[in-house]
């Protein structure tokens, strides 16, 4: 029985049905990156073809009120992904809700990507991640913005690092730019009494940070003697003040130019984000540059509220806008106005650590990010951990996130905290 043989097309349709061996062929005569591209375009091994879940607690040590409720100290949940394609190829992300930040819990993490995001992504292709957003977009519906962002960015993340490992290209060179860094981090005080923020303070310095980010409202009194006190300690350091939401607006409008004159330089989140006159009327007095975090998840709310003139810049994090791809994004748009952008995070474990470092490297970010896993966190689920000394953090290098995730450590990590088991879409 004679086969048949197709003509061989690099541009048509036909492309997809390659074999290796006629791929080789043409690859002879066709330019590197396009034969690549094709071939993975055109593969269905390139395809995702399964992704794992993994639920985990990263211990924690030190007080921080995003980690206790309650039944005591929840832990940094976690949900890890590992993305896989046919080809083997793999791809790692991490979620990280937590309910005293966000409605976003471990287990609805879990399950928002186990039956709606993770069954959506099956048969994706993994390079075209602007696709996978809006294929996200349709299997869970926004509210008034992007639904479940924090669920949302382990599988962004994930997407980026596969990505760029099947381009053997790192973050930043799939965006063009440079890898930047180190990153001097900032020193999280988070105290209920000034003897408590001095210790912080004292422990601060003594690994080499001199940068500090205080955790303020709603006692308006304690807040402005805790900033005055660090910065007795921190002279010339950069002091960030971030409210989480917690006063309300007349409470704000006072206390921002005490804060201003006890030595802070920024003010982050001093209202809930539905308090848009609240916002406005704070930029408009001027003490301080008022910075928004909580409720800007996708552009379309960062655009708007920068139309409104409710803020003067915004605290970056990846994982509270469902992921890199939107985060890159916003960076652009603070940029273009004309605002000012720093670098934060959800006490990020390791691998959503590595995405923000590269995004924040990749755009030159010189402030100090308040990255505070290091900080807070006991526990790593990397081959070789992230370069951190005297308070500063290097940009991983290498392709995607530039970390090779242990598995086993992973696995062990889960039963030791959520004795939980993987979840296999
Ligand atoms: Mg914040």
């Amino acid at each position: 029985m004679k086969s048949k043989t197709k003509p061989v097309s690099v541009v048509s349709g036909d492309s997809r049905r390659l074999s290796r061996r006629q791929l080789l062929r043409t690859s002879a005569v066709a330019p590197l990156g396009l034969i690549t591209a094709l071939a993975w375009a055109g593969q269905s091994s390139a395809k995702i073809e399964h992704i794992e879940l993994f639920a985990v607690r990263y211990p924690t040590k030190g007080y921080f009120k995003f980690f206790t409720g309650p039944g005591g100290s929840y832990g940094r949940g976690a949900v890890i992904v590992k993305i896989t394609t046919g080809g083997g190829a793999v791809g790692w992300g991490q979620s990280i809700p937590s309910p005293m930040w966000s409605y976003e819990t471990l287990e609805t993490a879990t399950i928002v990507m186990r039956d709606y995001l993770g069954p959506a992504l099956r048969g994706h292709d993994p390079l075209d991640i602007d696709r996978a957003h809006e294929v996200m977009d349709r299997a869970l519906a926004p509210g008034f913005s992007t639904a479940m962002p924090i669920a949302r960015s382990g599988l962004d993340m994930a997407l980026h690092d596969l990505a760029g490992k099947l381009r053997n290209q790192s973050l930043s060179q799939m965006w063009h730019r440079p890898r930047g860094g180190p990153l001097k981090l900032s020193w999280t005080v988070n105290a209920r009494t000034l003897d408590e923020a001095q210790k912080v303070i004292d422990d601060g310095y003594s690994r080499g940070y001199s940068n500090f980010n205080i955790k303020v409202a709603p006692d308006p009194k304690f807040d402005v003697a805790l900033a005055g006190l660090v910065r007795k300690c921190a002279p010339d350091g950069f002091l960030w003040a971030d409210a989480n939401g917690g006063y309300d607006p007349a409470t704000a409008l006072k206390v921002a130019p005490r804060l201003a004159d006890a030595g802070v330089d920024v003010l982050e989140a001093p209202l809930r984000p539905n308090r848009i006159s609240g916002y406005q009327a704070l930029k408009r007095q001027g003490a301080l540059p008022i910075l928004m975090d909580e409720g800007v998840v996708s552009p379309v709310e960062l655009t708007e509220f920068i139309r409104l003139k409710m803020l003067d810049g915004l605290a970056m994090k990846p994982s509270r806008c469902g992921g890199l791809f939107v985060a890159k994004q916003q960076i652009e748009i603070i940029l273009d106005a004309g605002l000012m952008w720093l670098g934060s995070g959800l006490t990020d474990p390791d691998i959503s650590m590595a995405a923000a470092l590269a995004l924040y490297g990749a755009f030159g970010l010189n402030k100090p990010v308040a990255l505070n896993g290091p900080q807070f966190l006991t526990a790593d689920v990397l081959a070789k951990p992230l370069t951190i000394k005297d308070g500063s953090a290097a940009v991983p290098d290498g392709p995607g996130l530039g970390i090779e995730v242990d598995e086993e450590k992973v696995v062990e990590l889960m039963k030791e905290t959520t004795n939980s088991k993987r979840i296999v879409i």
